[in-house]
C-alpha cells in the first residue's frame, strides 16, 4: 500500500461513522480501523467492514480476591497466580526479583484449555526435538538450564472471521509433449475459524505457531479451579493491535486454499498474489493456552524454547553454531568448485582433441598446449560471469536455511473448513500452448544441478 494512500487520510482528518473518534489507517491491514470501538473501515467508501473487539488491557476491574501478580523488576514480565502458588524467577529474563502485587485489573478469560503435558514431558520431547537440530550449543541440551521451563497459561485471541480475497497466479496441465499455460484469476469467499493469535508481547508469535495446533475440543469454559500451581499470563496485546499479522494470515489462507482446490485442475500452480482481500465479522474469544515456556540467554541475545503444554510439540528459535553451518555450505560450494574446473578442462580438452584431428602432424606440441590453455582460460573466465553470483547464493541460502530452527504455522486445513462455506469464482483463462521440452529446461535451468546451470550458460 502506498504512502500517499496514507496520506490522503492524514492522521486526524478522518472520524468513525460509529462513534466520531479519529480513525487512522493501517498500511498493513489496508483498512481504516478506530481504536475506541473496534470499528474497520474501507479507505475509499468508509463503508464498514466489520468489528474487532477492543479489550481495554490497561482498564482497571474488580480486585480479584483470590489473585495476585508478579512483576519482575528487572524485565517487566508479569504473571498471574492464584494466591497460594508464588513465583520465584521470570522465565522470560532468569531475574529472581519480582514484585508481588494484588491483581488489580480485569483477568478473567472466555475460556481454557488446560494443561496435559508435565514439565518432565515437556523438557523430554524438547529434548527429543532440539537433538534433530544440527550445530545447537550444548547450554540448550543442559538439564540444569531446562529445569527453569515454565508452565504459563498463555493469552491467545482465537479469530473467526469471514474473508475475500481476488487470488492471481499462473496454472500448467502437462500433456504428453506439450504444456497448457493458464492464468489463474479467482475471487474466494470463505470463511476462517478460530485461529488463534497469542496476545502476549513478551512471546514471539512465530514461536507460537511452531507449537500449533491445539486440540479445540478440549476448550471449556474458564474457571479459577485451573489456575493453582501454574502461572497465567495477561494479555498486552489486543486483536486490533495484530491488525497487520492477522492480514498477512488470512491472505496466506486465500492463497493456499486456491493451491488445494487447483491441484486437481493443474499439475504445477503458481499464486502470485492475493490482493483486494478484506475480512468481516470478526468475532473472538479470550483463550488461555497451555505452555511450556523458556527464555535461553547465550552470547548477548535471548533464545526462546517453548513446549505445547496439551500436545506436547516442542520448538524453538535456536542459535545455530555458525561455523558449523558454514563449514557445511563452504563443502557444498567447493564441490560445486571442483565440478566447474573438471567441466572446463573436460570442455578445453575436447577443443585440442578436435584441432589435433584437423591440423597437419608437423605442428609443436607446444602449440596445442597454448590452445588448451586460451580455450580452458576463455571458457573459464566468461563461465565465471555466471558461475561466481551462483556460487555466493547458493552458500548464502544453504548458511540461512540451516541456521533456522522453527517450525513453520500449520497447514489451513487446521482452521478452514475446506468442506463446506467456500465460494469460489473461477475467471481462469487459458493463455498458450508451449512446448514440454522448453518447459522443462527451463525449470532445470532454474534448479537443476549446478553443473547443469554452469553448461547451459556457457553453450547456450
Ligand atoms: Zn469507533
Ligand atoms: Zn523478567
Amino acid at each position: 500500500m502506498s504512502n500517499e494512500q496514507g496520506n490522503i487520510f492524514g492522521t486526524t482528518s478522518a472520524k468513525c461513522p460509529n462513534c466520531a473518534a479519529n480513525i487512522f489507517y493501517n498500511e498493513k491491514a489496508g483498512k481504516l480501523i478506530c481504536n475506541m470501538c473496534g470499528g474497520l473501515f474501507d479507505p475509499e467508501s468508509l463503508k464498514p467492514l466489520g468489528k474487532i473487539e477492543v479489550r481495554d488491557t490497561a482498564a482497571a476491574g474488580e480486585e480479584e480476591e483470590n489473585k495476585q501478580e508478579f512483576i519482575c523488576d528487572s524485565c517487566g514480565a508479569a504473571v498471574v497466580t492464584d494466591y497460594n502458588t508464588a513465583a520465584t524467577f521470570c522465565a522470560f529474563c532468569g531475574s529472581a526479583t519480582l514484585i508481588k502485587k494484588r491483581l488489580s485489573t480485569c483477568f478473567r478469560p472466555d475460556l481454557i484449555i488446560p494443561f496435559k503435558i508435565s514439565k518432565e514431558e515437556a523438557i523430554e520431547n524438547y529434548l527429543k526435538w532440539a537433538k534433530t537440530q544440527k550445530g545447537i550449543p550444548k547450554k540448550f541440551l543442559s538439564e540444569s538450564v531446562l529445569e527453569k521451563i515454565t508452565g504459563y497459561y498463555t493469552p491467545f485471541w482465537l479469530l473467526d472471521a469471514d474473508c475475500s480475497a481476488e487470488v492471481g497466479g499462473k496454472g500448467q496441465i502437462f500433456h504428453d509433449d506439450v504444456v497448457e499455460n493458464y492464468f489463474i484469476d479467482r475471487t474466494l469467499e470463505y470463511k476462517v475459524r478460530r485461529v488463534p493469535f497469542d496476545g502476549c508481547r513478551k512471546i514471539s508469535n512465530t514461536l507460537m505457531e511452531a507449537i500449533e495446533p491445539f486440540d479445540y475440543s478440549e476448550l471449556r469454559d474458564y474457571n479459577d479451579m485451573y489456575l493453582p500451581g501454574f502461572f497465567a499470563q495477561r494479555y498486552d496485546l489486543s486483536a486490533i493491535d495484530m491488525m497487520d499479522l492477522i492480514k498477512i494470515r488470512l491472505d496466506n489462507y486465500a492463497t493456499g486454499i486456491v493451491k488445494h482446490f487447483s491441484a486437481k485442475e493443474y499439475d504445477v500452480f503458481k499464486a502470485v498474489s492475493a490482493e483486494g482481500s478484506y475480512s468481516e465479522n470478526f468475532k473472538q474469544v479470550y483463550a488461555l493456552m497451555p505452555v511450556w515456556f523458556l527464555n535461553i540467554e547465550y552470547e548477548g541475545s535471548t533464545y526462546g524454547i517453548a513446549v505445547n503444554g496439551q500436545t506436547g510439540k516442542a520448538s524453538g528459535s535456536l542459535p545455530i553454531n555458525k561455523k558449523k553451518v558454514h563449514m557445511h555450505a563452504l563443502a557444498s560450494v567447493i564441490k560445486d568448485v571442483l565440478l566447474f574446473i573438471a567441466i572446463t578442462v573436460i570442455a578445453a580438452a575436447l577443443v585440442v582433441a578436435a584441432v589435433i584431428a584437423i591440423t597437419p602432424d608437423e605442428v609443436p606440441d607446444m602449440a596445442y598446449v597454448i590452445v588448451f590453455l586460451l580455450f580452458w582460460l576463455t571458457v573459464t573466465i566468461s563461465g565465471l560471469i555466471f558461475f561466481v553470483p551462483f556460487i555466493k547464493r547458493k552458500f548464502v541460502d544453504k548458511s540461512f536455511y540451516e541456521s533456522v530452527t522453527i517450525d513453520k504455522a500449520p497447514n489451513l486445513e487446521e482452521y478452514v473448513d475446506l468442506k463446506g462455506s467456500i465460494k469460489m469464482e473461477n475467471r481462469d483463462m487459458f493463455l498458450y500452448v508451449g512446448s514440454k521440452d522448453a518447459d522443462a529446461n527451463d525449470k532445470k535451468f532454474e534448479k537443476g544441478p549446478l553443473s547443469e546451470r554452469v553448461l547451459r550458460s556457457i553453450f547456450k
